[in-house]
């Protein structure tokens, strides 16, 4: 059985990652320092509690489990807080990544799936967001991910590092067994928080802005369930050890829901009222993040079948419901 290593398998898309990899005949390995991520979420292969910014320890990690691959999801991921903080931001993923890079490179592990963004594109109105289209971040979260593609392609010329690059657009949902979902301490996302508020856990979802120039004023985002998600890494991976070549692909479904249809939608599915307030804007968020691709379908023969917002909401609220992470 060969070896991955997946930082952060312990968040969110790496735990979901984790199974698909196990379903498919690989071994999951999680390096991940737990700072956002949970050990109960690690369920599908070996775990290794570090640090990416601990060089040694990436070596370590390579050294023991010789993995064929890395899967490099761990990152810190809010829009709003790497506004705040953005030294922490710039630090915790680019130079974990740089070491993770170097670390592979050195030894001779040479294909990489990367975690990136579609928060690298930055506001462009009505620009359809291709692979090919500008990278223009507004945000550190975004500007952090592009330079870590740089990054890769540098190493690519330099060292031979292979790199599928998957440009996320808005990731939701769980695992339809329950086994892992999503769970964020603090949450900032709009589904979980929206869950919470409909059982109680919150007073109100606070709307971030109606005065964007979308139809109802609140911004549009394309959802994608996380089992479609982390299919496509799954295939990324084959993509690279059939020595098909470094390659960028957008994952979204290329249709666009404002805020207020997610939350029209989440009524629907939970039978209940949604308490909502409307509140300005949070710094840092585009207005319309709609992948314009069909790259990864058919290149990579991706198929999304999960992630019509009805599935999402549904697979989230079951996990909501009955699932959760202490440790
Ligand atoms: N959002 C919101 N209220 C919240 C959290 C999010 O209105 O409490 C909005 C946010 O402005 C964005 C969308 O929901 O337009 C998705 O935000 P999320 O934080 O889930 O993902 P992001 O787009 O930042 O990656």
């Amino acid at each position: 059985m060969k070896n991955i290593l997946v930082t952060g398998g312990a968040g969110y898309i790496g735990s979901h990652a984790c199974k698909a990899l196990r379903t498919a005949g690989f071994v999951p390995v999680t390096f991940d320092n737990l700072v956002t991520g949970w050990q109960d979420a690690v369920k599908f292969g070996p775990f290794v509690k570090g640090d990416l910014l601990d060089r040694g320890a990436v070596d370590a990690v390579f050294a023991q489990y010789a993995p064929v691959a890395v899967m490099h999801f761990a990152a810190l991921s809010q829009v709003g807080e790497s506004m705040q903080e953005p030294g922490r931001y710039w630090r915790n993923n680019v130079v974990g990544s740089l070491n993770l890079i170097e670390a592979a490179a050195a030894a001779g592990c040479t294909d990489i799936v990367f975690s990136s963004t579609c928060a690298t594109y930055g506001d462009q109105d009505n620009v359809v967001l291709d692979e090919s289209c500008a990278q223009r971040p507004i945000n550190p979260y975004g500007a952090s991910k592009r330079a870590i593609e740089e990054i890769l392609r540098s190493f690519e010329d330099a060292h031979g590092i292979k790199h599928v690059i998957f440009r996320y657009f808005n990731v939701a949902g769980a695992d339809p067994d329950g086994e892992v979902g999503e769970f964020h301490q603090p949450e900032t996302h709009l589904i979980p928080l929206m869950l919470d508020a409909v059982d109680g856990k919150r007073d109100a979802l606070t709307i971030y802005g109606t005065d964007y120039d979308t139809p109802d004023g609140t911004c549009i985002r394309d959802y994608v369930h996380v089992c479609d998600l982390v299919d496509a890494h799954v295939l990324g991976l084959e993509w690279l050890r059939a020595g098909k070549g470094s390659r960028v692909f957008n994952l979204g479904t290329g249709s666009g829901f404002t805020v207020r249809e997610v939350i029209d939608q989440s009524a629907l599915v939970t039978n209940r009222t949604v308490p909502v307030v409307e509140g300005p804007r949070r710094e840092g968020d585009c207005t319309k993040l709609v992948s314009g691709s069909t790259r990864a379908e058919r290149e990579l023969g991706w198929k999304p079948v999960r992630s019509s917002l009805s599935s999402m909401i549904t697979d989230a609220w079951r996990w909501h419901q009955t699932g959760t992470y202490t440790a």
